[in-house]
């Protein structure tokens, strides 16, 4: 993956998902705390520096916290001194979904779980190599999970 690849699944390139998770937002609300709904159904942003896992670097993957899809892994996990987890690439082709946004008058491209839908957070392209990208992800929508 890397920025043109970004932009293309942003305008719409297929982006295929190895299985689909839904989910009405009674049974979301039943299964995350308050704080993880905010974020990962209704697309909130969690306040910087307020999650641990900044900070944390251990092996494991970091799998979504609505339905448990393996999203990231840490060795592709950085230091980015924004207060966000970030990543510099997702596990596997298809499990992230890419969408422009426009809200907040920037120009962004959201990243969600291509299997629930589930918000994660934004991709920039200011990460280190190889892949040059910066996936910059709530600590609420992810759970650590041993590798
Ligand atoms: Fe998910």
């Amino acid at each position: 993956m890397d920025w043109r690849e970004v932009i293309a699944l942003a305008q719409g390139a297929p982006n295929p998902a190895p299985r689909r998770v839904e989910k009405s937002d009674e049974e979301w609300r039943a299964q995350l705390t308050p704080d993880q709904f905010a974020v990962a159904r209704q697309a909130g942003t969690e306040r910087p520096f307020s999650s641990q896992m900044c900070s944390l670097f251990q092996p494991g993957l970091y799998a979504c916290a609505c339905c448990g899809t393996e999203l990231f892994d840490s060795s592709s996990k950085f230091e980015s001194g924004t207060g966000w987890p970030s990543f510099g690439a997702p596990v596997a082709d298809g499990v992230v979904g890419y969408h422009a946004d426009n809200s907040h008058g920037m120009v962004r491209v959201e990243v969600t779980c291509n299997v629930c839908d589930a918000h994660l957070g934004h991709v920039f392209p200011d990460g280190p190599e190889p892949t040059g990208l910066r996936y910059c992800i709530n600590a609420l929508s992810l759970e650590k999970i041993a590798s």
